[in-house]
């Protein structure tokens, strides 16, 4: 029996396809025999993982292989190096050379810097010196949480600064197996009041996962707002419309939003082609419909929205949808990078392009922005000075909250596509050039006041 659906029924179920797929999928799609090789080999070392929907009503497989949202979801020439994928066909085409192709893969990741802006090193609380499993602390209000289950996505994204998490290397997960930890370590920190449950994709749960993770929170009077990261809305809209638990789901955004707390949608869209699905604005409206708010962002990736149209009309349908634009992020350096990279210059030339064509109402998106190690830092534009041209740059978040906001310059570079590409001008605030340059300022637990804190909550085990 084929694995992928053909009857309506059955598509409309959600499973998941990936590299033992591939040949099915290309046999239906009619995908070339090199792009299957490539997909092949590059999902050996980045994760591949996609579904009937997308299949079939996102990707144009008319347009392959320039199409985004084929670019989006499988894994392309040119992701790795050309030695790359020599090497891992010449190991996996010998049926003795198993351990050394496990090897080599390993040694490819490790190269695509799995862990960007210090996430693993930096934004880990700890418990009487031990690392609290599945969260991250990184500004002061919002703590970052992981639950295990919700960990996978329904398809994957082929940029995912996360993608770490996808293949299997326990080293690299972050993971919480319920929600015991966070509730604790919320106690001890009453300022954090915004808690974003993130993945993966936590709409992967079932509706009944979702609520063991989500109703203690309620039980917190000083969590505020729970933010839900999910790419779902995009790649699987069936969540809350049309399976099983769709509307078990609503009942309990429902219930979240009569706490009294905000509940927000963090909706990811890569490009308007996913808000033109009907099951993907019935979806919006029935989250909107919870009282739940939406807020949509993505990155800008070279060959999937590098176009200032894409983004104006991305922007206009989310707002037609009732969701409100919020961020445009830099990719950031992890995973097949330099396959996705845009400039900094070219970045906001695009943004402020895009920018320039929305109604007032549509004007609440931020960016470029980079999410860095010592916080998120916005490309605000490029001015001139006696001196040359500058990158005229914002810190519109930080670890410290005594930078939040306030700007600085870096001498412009056509070419930079990353904070640690440019040079700051000698105008920039000793405390903003020193939390640039490098983690060690961050390190300082008095930021969140993190030595009472863990005192306290050692004081409850
Ligand atoms: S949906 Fe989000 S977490 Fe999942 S692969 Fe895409 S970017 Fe990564």
């Amino acid at each position: 029996m084929s694995l992928l659906a053909t009857d309506p029924a059955e598509a409309a179920r959600f499973r998941a396809f990936g590299p033992r797929q591939l040949d099915e999928i290309a046999d239906r799609h009619g995908l070339p025999a090199d792009i299957r090789e490539t997909v092949r080999l590059v999902s050996m070392v980045l994760p591949f993982r996609v579904n009937e929907y997308v299949l079939s009503q996102l990707i144009d497989w008319d347009r392959i292989p320039d199409d985004p949202m084929f670019q989006l979801v499988f894994p392309q020439k040119g992701m790795l190096t050309e030695q790359n994928e020599r090497d891992l066909a010449t190991h996996a085409a010998d049926p003795s050379g198993k351990v050394a192709l496990r090897a080599l893969v390993q040694q490819i990741r490790g190269r695509l810097n799995p862990h960007p802006s210090g996430q693993k090193e930096l934004n880990v609380p700890t418990r009487d010196g031990a690392e609290i499993p599945g969260l991250q602390h990184k500004y002061r209000e919002t703590v970052l949480y992981f639950p295990s289950q919700g960990q996978t996505c329904h398809s994957y994204c082929t940029y995912c600064f996360r993608w770490a998490q996808f293949v299997g290397d326990t080293e690299l997960r972050f993971a919480a197996p319920d929600p015991r930890g966070l509730i604790s370590y919320l106690e001890a920190h009453p300022d954090a009041c915004d808690v974003l449950v993130t993945g993966g994709d936590p709409m992967v749960m079932s509706t009944e996962r979702l609520r063991s993770h989500l109703e203690p929170l309620l039980s917190l009077e000083s969590v505020r707002t729970i933010r839900i990261g999910t790419k779902s809305v995009a790649y699987w809209p069936q969540r809350y419309v049309t399976d099983p638990d769709a509307d078990d789901v609503l009942r309990l955004f429902e219930k979240v939003v009569a706490s009294g707390r905000n509940l927000a949608v963090m909706a990811h869209f890569s490009h308007p082609r996913e808000l033109e699905t009907d099951l993907a604005r019935r979806a919006l409206a029935r989250i909107r419909d919870t009282g739940a708010l939406v807020y949509c962002q993505a990155p800008l990736i070279a060959k999937v929205n590098d176009d200032p149209d894409v983004w104006s009309r991305m922007w206009r349908a989310e707002l037609a949808a009732g969701a409100v634009p919020y961020y445009m992020f830099v990719e950031r350096d992890t995973g097949p990078y330099d396959y996705f990279r845009v400039p900094l210059a070219r970045a906001q030339e695009i943004y402020r392009d895009a920018y320039a064509t929305l109604p007032g109402l549509a004007r609440t998106v931020r960016g470029p922005v980079m999410s860095a190690t010592p916080g998120k830092v916005a490309v605000d534009g490029v001015i001139e000075k006696a001196e040359g041209l500058f990158f005229q740059l914002r810190m519109a978040q930080a670890r410290d909250p005594k930078l939040v906001g306030r700007p600085f310059l870096a001498h412009y570079d056509a070419d930079a596509a990353w904070l640690d590409e440019l040079r700051l001008d000698h105008s920039v605030p000793a405390d903003i050039a020193r939390a640039l340059a490098g983690p060690a300022a961050a390190r300082e637990p008095e930021l969140f006041g993190n030595r009472a804190a863990a005192a306290a909550v050692g004081s409850q085990s």
